[in-house]
């Protein structure tokens, strides 16, 4: 970044300073141009007011009267010339070898508005000639030239001088451009390495909203390791005691000492445990695939009251055993939703409902409108759930009595679950419950 400022910055300087010397020059040379056609005009009105056909043109040097070899080119050419073009007397040239001058722009406008003049260049000498012609009271045209350095002359003849300036000049930006780059980057290169004080450094304004951001998703990526790290902990935990059990009536069986109903007691133990280790491990699954991004959700116009009717069916054994019993109420409704996802959610919720419930307790699933949403209402009359662990039952492997729901084949992941496939619907999850009197889960799905 810094390699890139720097550059862009250095060739911002030299094309800025190219374009203000290219400027330059123009400009200077156009002022140039005016002060030579004024000092020819003061020039030739000089020597029309000095009355030099009285002064005899014959008179004249040949060379203007100026000093110096053609080659320096600052002489004066006087060229007087007659009304029809012909030329009359010019001081470098022999009476009568110039051809006629009539058709010459500065000759013609000097003749029409008694005065102009022009500039030509000449590319064999690399310099411009100015002309500048005066009308004068008898008619005839009095015109005056000088060689002066064309435009490129001028810059060539500057190129040291401006070279010079420029590596100066170039010089100074380039170590300014290191000092500014610098200047600019510190705060960013320790930001960096020192994002936890990013408050106390002082940024520039357009950089809070990216930290603020860069913080967050740094916030985010320490509490999901930790939240991850956890989750390891707790699954190898859970994981490690039906295994041990299972490993423990394993080398009670190896022995041969067991007798035949202790061999089968513990045959019994390792299937319980083995089915304890399958369910965990098929919610630890679930979970993931929940939590996953990847899964993709099937959204299909499912009757909710159709869904939780059949759930209640399928379990109504399981209620009785408990000496619960359950019943269905409301009406069909439609939502959109994933039918397999909405199953499992209202086979935990009914679960729930039985497991901590009491003998001769009661479940009653609803399914209707709660003002304009439609609602699932899972309620029971059961042991009911405690203000403070209200707070935390949707944790992964969180349970308020362990003993009881490992008992009841719970692997408190249950409403981690319930939670995730409410978040996946945009529905909203609401929580009713007190001690010792019965608890009541509702989901409200989106109105359409
Ligand atoms: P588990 O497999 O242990 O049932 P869940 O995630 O389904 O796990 O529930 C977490 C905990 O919340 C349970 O262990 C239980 O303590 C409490 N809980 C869940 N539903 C109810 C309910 N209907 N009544 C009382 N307590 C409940």
């Amino acid at each position: 970044m810094k390699k890139k400022i720097n550059t862009y910055l250095l060739l911002t300087v030299f094309l800025t300073l190219m374009a203000a010397l290219l400027m330059a020059v123009a400009i200077f040379h156009h002022i140039y141009r005016r002060q030579v056609v004024a000092d020819m005009r003061t020039c030739a009105y000089m020597l029309k007011n000095m009355n030099w056909q009285e002064a005899e043109v014959q008179d004249m040097p040949e060379d203007g009267g100026q000093e110096g070899s053609a080659e320096d080119g600052d002489e004066i050419r006087i060229t007087v010339i007659c009304g029809d073009g012909a030329v009359l007397y010019d001081n470098e040239a022999e009476n009568g070898t110039l051809e006629n001058h009539s058709a010459r722009p500065e000759v013609l406008t000097a003749k029409k508005e008694g005065e102009g003049y022009a500039v030509r260049h000449s590319d064999t000498l690399g310099r411009d000639m100015y002309y500048f012609a005066l009308r004068l009271d008898d008619g005839m045209i009095l015109r005056i030239s000088k060689e002066a350095d064309s435009i490129w002359r001028v810059f060539i003849n500057m190129m040291e001088g401006i070279a010079g300036i420029a590596a100066l000049m170039f010089l100074v930006c380039f170590f300014l451009a290191h000092y500014i780059t610098g200047g600019i980057v510190r705060p960013i290169e320790y930001l960096a390495g020192h994002l936890e004080e990013a408050e106390k450094i002082d940024t520039y304004e357009e950089l809070v909203p990216f930290i603020s951001t860069i913080r967050k998703q740094h916030e985010d990526i320490l509490e999901s390791a930790k939240m991850r790290q956890e989750f390891t902990a707790n699954v190898t935990h859970e994981l490690k005691t039906p295994l041990t059990s299972i490993s423990g009536y394993a080398e009670l069986i190896e022995t041969g000492l067991a007798g035949e109903d202790d061999v089968r007691r513990f045959a019994g133990g390792i299937h319980r445990n083995a089915d304890r280790l399958l369910t965990l491990i098929n919610d630890i699954i679930r979970l993931s695939e929940l939590d996953s991004d990847r899964m993709e959700i099937l959204f299909t116009e499912v009757d909710l009251y159709e869904i939780a009717a059949d759930c209640v069916e399928m379990i109504r054994v399981s209620a009785e055993n408990h000496g619960v019993t359950i019943e269905m109420h409301g009406y069909h409704c439609t939502v959109q939703a994933d039918r397999g996802m909405i199953e499992e959610l209202v086979y935990n919720l009914c679960d729930n409902a039985i497991r901590y419930n009491k003998e001769g307790g009661k479940v009653d699933v609803t399914v209707g409108l709660c003002g304009n949403r439609i609602c699932l209402s899972v309620k029971d009359t059961g042991i009911g759930i405690s203000e403070k662990d209200q707070e935390r039952i949707f944790e992964r492997f969180y349970r308020v009595d362990k003993s009881h729901s490992r008992k009841t084949g719970g692997t408190g992941l249950g409403l981690a679950i319930v939670k995730h496939i409410v978040a996946r619907h945009h529905a909203e999850l609401k929580l009713a419950s007190e001690a010792g009197k019965g608890t009541e889960v509702s989901v409200l799905f989106r109105s359409e």
